[in-house]
């Protein structure tokens, strides 16, 4: 068994997955990512598995994840293997732990959120951690029992290419700065969680909204401090509401209509996916379109776009 949980093997045909966190049910942006990851997956012939990213076990809400399966369902994905879920894993995340742990990758942290809600916030949107604890917990603050690891940042780039986005380049040390992998209560990080279970379940391609973008190079660290592949990326356009702001569960997106295929072009339509002449007149239909008709390339070039108003409000 390696860290994450897994033999390693041989470079695998295309896998790609969905993994959604049950923090409610699905809506409209949700179903724009398990559409493009599935299309893609399709269009490639490979795998499709679904991951339930229940490891921020606080948020997670109860029935929220089979509800989730149940709409993936009706809208007809179908997935390979076993659905994974990551309150079941945090031994493998903990083995990550260790590894980081032994290259004297990561510190333990003090500082509170109240304490660090000043610092500043860079360029992608996260507060820089100024590094505190970084040369050790101060006396002061050595009795706090609920202590975070941070991961040690380093000054150089981290870059990839984006296969809708292009050239991403981070300098983590300056934009992101040392970030969280194992939270003050006890629990992984998700950028740890991600990591590992990509790399666990052999995950060639992630495809996922653009709101985790600027979270990619954060991931591609990690994969490289813990020895682990680097998936091929594809981000796609996140759906706001009509005040600009993401849709999502936590926000109140509406729950998703019963009727599917309507739904699944709707989906479709948003991500500028080209339309049969013949409209599919059931979702089976539907998809075999869609895994004929999948062009990347014709995404929107841009990060945010407005979900079709039927979708978008409460
Ligand atoms: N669990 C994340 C979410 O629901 C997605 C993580 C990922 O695709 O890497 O937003």
């Amino acid at each position: 068994m390696t860290a994450a949980g897994a033999t390693p093997r041989a470079p695998a045909r295309y896998r790609g997955r969905f993994a959604p966190s049950p923090t409610g049910p699905l809506h409209f942006g949700s179903l724009v990512a398990a559409l493009a990851s599935y299309a893609d997956a399709r269009a490639a012939g490979g795998e499709w598995l679904v991951r339930v990213e229940d490891v921020d076990v606080p948020r997670a809400r109860p029935g929220a994840a089979d509800a989730i399966l149940r709409d993936l369902e009706r809208l007809g994905f179908e997935w390979n293997g076993p659905v994974w879920r990551q309150s079941q894993r945090m031994a493998f995340y903990e083995q990550a732990l260790d590894v980081l742990r032994a290259r004297d990758l990561v510190y333990r942290c003090a500082c509170t959120r109240a304490e660090r809600a000043g610092d500043p916030v860079g360029r992608v949107g996260e507060r820089i951690y100024p590094g505190i604890c970084r040369n050790g917990v101060r006396s002061e603050h050595a009795a706090r029992r609920r202590l975070a690891m941070r991961v040690r940042t380093p000054p150089a780039a981290i870059a990839f290419t984006d296969r809708h986005y292009g050239h991403q380049q981070q300098l983590l040390a300056q934009d992101v700065g040392d970030f969280v992998v194992r939270r003050s209560d006890g629990l992984a990080a998700y950028q740890l969680a991600v990591v590992v279970d990509d790399a666990a379940q052999g995950i060639t391609d992630v495809v996922r909204g653009a709101d985790l973008l600027a979270s990619t190079p954060r991931q591609l660290f990690l994969q490289q401090a813990l020895a682990l592949p680097t998936p091929r990326y594809l981000h796609v356009p996140i759906a706001i509401d009509a005040h600009g702001h993401k849709l999502s569960k936590q926000q109140g997106a509406p729950p998703l209509p019963v009727s599917p295929l309507p739904l699944l072009l709707a989906a479709w339509r948003f991500l500028e996916q080209p339309l049969p002449v013949d409209m599919p007149e059931s979702v089976a239909q539907f998809w075999s379109w869609a895994s004929s008709h999948w062009h990347p390339a014709r995404l929107p070039p841009v990060l945010l776009l407005p979900a079709p108003a039927a979708y978008n409000s409460v």
